[in-house]
């Protein structure tokens, strides 16, 4: 059964049960409460008539006194001590009926042909002086044709109200369920095509169903990105790889034809790939470092001394490649950071400017504003100013570099992204072809509380 049919059925069930449930208690409640007032009615008249024989002590006829209180379409029976019906008197249309008084009632109630009939019991003296009991019987026909009419009536208030509860649910199961449905076979088209379908139908609605149609279509969105970076970012990884292999391939062919007899070539062919393996292993790790999730990637705060951490840095590299670094840094800067990924992100930042520059590279850090700011400045080629919002996607590299071989990656800068991400650091480019680029790093001053929170 559908979804949409379980649910009308449902619904509509459980509504016609509720309201036959409610109708049935107002005809029950009636029913009981007419047969109360009937009852206390024929116990008036029973005493009336006890009062009256009792007037009379000396009754000539008593049946006579018992006629004039009959109860309309009923009768009286008086009853001896012994049990034995001594006289009756009856109205014309009375149907005789046998009753009883069961143990703790006050009455007797049956029905004789959908009539419900009472009975009660008074005690009374009877006209020799023994002791007798006066049974009043009266046949409710008043009751039963208002019971029977409010039945009627009941009926037909159900009926009217289970036309528009039934067709309401018919109407309001679609509307809830239409788009659901719509939902599910855009996901099945989704699902066979391979593609990433949306729903393309207005959804400008402010309930929750249209709500739920713009969530799907901006995930199916977010994951229609995600699969087209990750296949640029393999054929790219591929393209890349393929060149050094290319050389490697090339130059161990050249080794292998003349390497033996010339000691000259065997040594290029071997700088060669030495070299080009080591950019590709480079190359790899990089691709391993981006390739890592980092929503899983754990992060450890520390108090960092920010002044000592740049001085480290920069005599290893001045070390590594004799070049000059100027350092501008206040003394005694600390934050609270994962020291090895700052550290990681500043390599990233000062070998790039190593490597697109020749002359002296200037290194300042400070409090500015409500940040501790550090600058890396460069005074090399320079990026042109439109190549600049690219610069942290992966593989890009700026166009002239990439004649220039420089043996860079163009992975760089996307890690320093990443990195810069999870440590909450902005950074700011500035940079002016053949003067220089200088890359800024802000450090929120109250980022230090911010990532204690977020790291525990
Ligand atoms: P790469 O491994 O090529 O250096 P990056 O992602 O680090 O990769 O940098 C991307 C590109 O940005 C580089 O190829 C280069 O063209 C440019 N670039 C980065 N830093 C500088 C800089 N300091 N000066 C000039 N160009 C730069």
């Amino acid at each position: 059964m559908k979804l949409r049919t379980k649910i009308h059925v449902f619904t509509t069930l459980l509504m016609l049960v509720l309201i036959v449930l409610v109708n049935f208690g107002v005809y029950k409640l009636y029913e009981q409460l007419s047969i109360n007032t009937e009852y206390k009615q024929l116990v008036l008249r029973g005493e009336e008539l006890v009062t009256t024989f009792n007037q009379f002590q000396e009754v000539s006829d008593p049946n006579m006194v018992l006629r004039s209180y009959i109860p309309s379409n009923g009768a009286i029976n008086v009853i001896n001590d012994r049990g034995k019906e001594m006289t009756s008197v009856q109205s014309p249309l009375y149907d005789p009926v046998q009753m009883q008084i069961g143990k703790n009632e006050q009455y007797a109630l049956t029905e004789v042909k959908g009539i419900p009939t009472i009975m009660i019991e008074i005690p009374a003296i009877w006209t020799n002086g023994n002791v007798v009991k006066f049974q009043l019987i009266q046949q409710l026909n008043d009751v039963a044709f208002n019971r029977d009419l409010l039945k009627l009536i009941l009926t037909a208030v159900t009926i009217l109200v289970a036309i528009p509860i039934i067709l309401s649910n018919m109407v309001l199961g679609s509307i809830i369920l239409k788009p659901l449905e719509k939902l599910n076979r855009v996901m099945s088209k989704s699902t066979t095509s391979g593609t990433y379908e949306k729903i393309d139908e207005s959804i400008a609605g402010k309930d929750e169903l249209a709500e739920i149609g713009r969530t799907f279509n901006h995930m199916m969105e977010a994951l229609e990105t995600n699969y087209r970076k990750q296949q640029q970012f393999v054929s790219n990884a591929s393209h890349e790889l393929k060149t050094p292999l290319t050389v490697i391939d090339s130059y161990a062919k050249l080794l292998l034809r003349r390497g033996f007899t010339n000691e000259k070539i065997a040594k290029e062919a071997l700088d060669a790939i030495v070299s080009e393996s080591n950019r590709m292993k480079d190359l790899i790790a990089q691709m391993l470092e981006l390739a890592k999730n980092k929503e899983y990637v754990s992060i450890s705060i520390g108090k960092v001394n920010l002044s000592q951490l740049l001085k480290d840095v920069t005599l290893q590299l001045k070390q590594a490649y004799n070049r000059e670094f100027q350092l501008q840094i206040e003394p005694s800067l600390f934050v609270n950071t994962d020291e090895q990924r700052l550290k990681q992100l500043l390599y990233i930042l000062l070998d790039n400017a190593r490597k697109y520059s020749d002359d002296k590279i200037v290194l300042k850090a400070g409090v500015e504003n409500n940040n501790i700011s550090i600058a890396i400045q460069d005074f090399g080629v320079g990026i042109p100013e439109e190549q600049l919002p690219h610069l942290f996607d992966r593989f890009y590299r700026v166009k002239e570099d990439r004649n220039r071989k420089t043996g860079g990656t163009g992975l760089g800068l996307a890690i320093a992204k990443e990195l810069s991400d999870l440590l909450q650091i902005e950074i700011i480019v500035e940079s002016e072809i053949n003067v220089g680029t200088t890359f800024r790093l802000m450090i929120p001053l109250n980022y230090n509380e911010r990532n204690e929170v977020d790291s525990q």
